[in-house]
């Protein structure tokens, strides 16, 4: 097999969808398996839809991710420009050569001869396509003389250039992952392949570029499987269908419902983010969120995309990157749309925090300290990190998590104070100061005092003892272990808590008996 290359050649038309992200990522996955090299070439000829910060935003969300390439616009390579507006004066020679060979004409119809034909067609039902049947009545080389083809095109009258598709010829394209996909020519449109200012569109400058970059496989998104046979034709009409790519046109990603592709208004209404990072539309002002300003590990979306359309056909669902690299196989990947789960999101997010160590939790957890005005002891903080992470999904809830390993309660859940402070609590939480100043402040030693002796011997609810500590001293009844938080608080801050819940809750109402 020649050297494998691959490109992932998105268009700067605004943030990269994930959906882009993973066709990127699975790139990068094929390319590392066969030690082969991943090009970066960005896709502007459409001028028209050209934004600006779009191509620096496609190289950040990639390179967060860890997907990393051989060439590219950004780093350069031996089959530079890898921008195709940088590369522009060398498409002309392709067009004119299929301009020479007949597989090719130029095409002079004005927008409104256009217009005029679709509303024509519109009339009668139909639907007009400029193409085998239609080419004979339009303003073209195929039905002008070479006389007035020349003095149009001296005269400097817009023209395009249009592939001319034989009639009635059904193209195979062979894709890895759908098997054999046929069209017949009869249905397809003369695709317009240049312009008259010079620029080439998609179709002509991919093919040129994939060509002449020597690009092995064609790993791109479901939506080109319509133009593929276009480009299996410029193939065969430039005599390079010998090297012609391989094609794997990759499922889509579906809406969670499971209709329709994912979009950015799916994730405004539920919640989550279909782009890598923020960004801010540069002509409206419109703001979309990115995985990584929601607190999402690099690995974690990496992890999660690999798996929205290919499986490893086992059980295993966590992959680091050479995981992802050793096991991808492109023979394994779904034709149909992969739903996207947004639990199934989190969840991932949820076991890269768990890999962390507490240390890197803690430095992450820092600036929300930070933010709350908390000087606290480092090793503490790590330790508060260790026992809590498990609790979460992202750094952004560990200080509603934790806080109280911090700050100690000012309000007290009036649902748990009624469910739990009975009378007489207050003469039992004077008992467990009396405990904690008459104990050696050890683990052990307390759960003694507490629950085997003070408890069982007064034959109380341990529940009821133990929560409305814990509502003592949290404010509400979450936490950790009781005796674990209170050796973590410390004798003097727990016995404080538990007094001024005395002073604030008092004795109950005589109704909460
Ligand atoms: N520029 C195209 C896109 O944005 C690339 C399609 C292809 O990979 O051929 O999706």
């Amino acid at each position: 097999m020649a050297k494998v290359r691959v490109r992932f050649a998105p268009s700067p038309t605004g943030p990269l969808h994930i959906g882009g992200v993973r066709t990127a990522l699975y790139n990068y996955l094929f390319a590392r398996q066969h030690g082969g090299d991943m090009i970066l070439r960005i896709e502007d000829t459409d001028q028209t839809r050209f934004v600006p910060g779009a191509e620096d935003y496609i190289i950040e969300a990639l390179t967060w991710l860890g997907i990393t390439f051989d060439e590219g616009v950004h780093i350069g390579g031996a089959y530079g420009p890898y921008r195709q507006s940088d590369r522009k004066a060398m498409y002309k020679q392709y067009a004119d050569q299929l301009l020479r060979d007949g597989w090719a004409y130029y095409a002079f119809d004005k927008p409104e001869a256009l217009e005029a034909k679709r509303k024509e067609f519109e009339q009668q039902k139909k639907t007009f396509q400029y193409d085998c049947h239609t080419r004979g009545d339009m303003q073209n080389s195929l039905t002008l003389s070479a006389e007035e083809v020349q003095r149009r095109l001296d005269s400097g009258e817009h023209y395009v250039v249009r592939f001319k598709f034989p009639a009635d010829l059904d193209i195979t394209v062979h894709d890895l992952i759908r098997g054999d996909v046929t069209m017949n020519s009869n249905l397809l449109d003369d695709k317009v392949l240049f312009k008259s200012d010079g620029m080439p569109t998609y179709h002509l400058a991919n093919i040129v570029d994939d060509h002449t970059m020597e690009v092995s496989h064609v790993i791109r998104g479901e939506e080109w499987l319509p133009s593929a046979p276009l480009h299996v034709m410029l193939y065969r009409a430039f005599g390079w269908e010998d090297t012609m790519p391989q094609f794997a046109h990759l499922p889509l990603l579906l809406k969670p419902e499971g209709n329709g592709k994912l979009s950015k208004r799916d994730g405004d209404r539920l919640g989550f983010p279909v782009f890598p990072l923020d960004w801010i539309d540069p002509h409206s002002g419109e703001k979309s969120s990115g995985y990584r300003e929601r607190g999402y590990f690099p690995e974690a979306v990496v992890n999660m995309l690999a798996l929205l359309g290919w499986n490893p056909g086992t059980e295993q669902e966590l992959f680091t990157m050479d995981e992802l690299i050793k096991a991808f196989d492109i023979s394994r990947i779904s034709k149909n749309g992969a739903k996207f789960n947004v639990d199934k999101a989190k969840w991932f997010n949820h076991q890269y925090m768990q890999q962390h160590s507490d240390e890197e939790v803690a430095a992450m957890f820092q600036p929300s300290l930070d933010e709350h005005g908390i000087v606290a002891d480092h090793d503490y903080v790590v330790k508060v990190c260790g026992m809590m992470k498990e609790r979460i999904n992202f750094i952004s809830e560990m200080w509603d998590t934790t806080s109280y390993f911090f700050v100690a309660p000012t309000e007290y859940d009036p649902a748990a104070i009624k469910k739990r402070w009975k009378a007489g609590m207050t003469g039992h939480m004077r008992k467990v100061i009396e405990i904690l100043d008459t104990q050696p402040f050890e683990y052990e030693a307390l759960h003694k005092a507490l629950l085997d002796d003070y408890i069982a011997a007064n034959q109380l609810n341990t529940g009821q003892i133990m929560n409305s500590l814990r509502l003592a001293v949290v404010g509400k009844t979450v936490g950790p272990d009781m005796l674990t938080l209170v050796m973590m608080l410390g004798k003097e801050e727990t016995k404080r808590r538990v007094e001024r819940a005395i002073s604030v809750i008092g004795e109950p109402d005589s109704d909460n008996q």
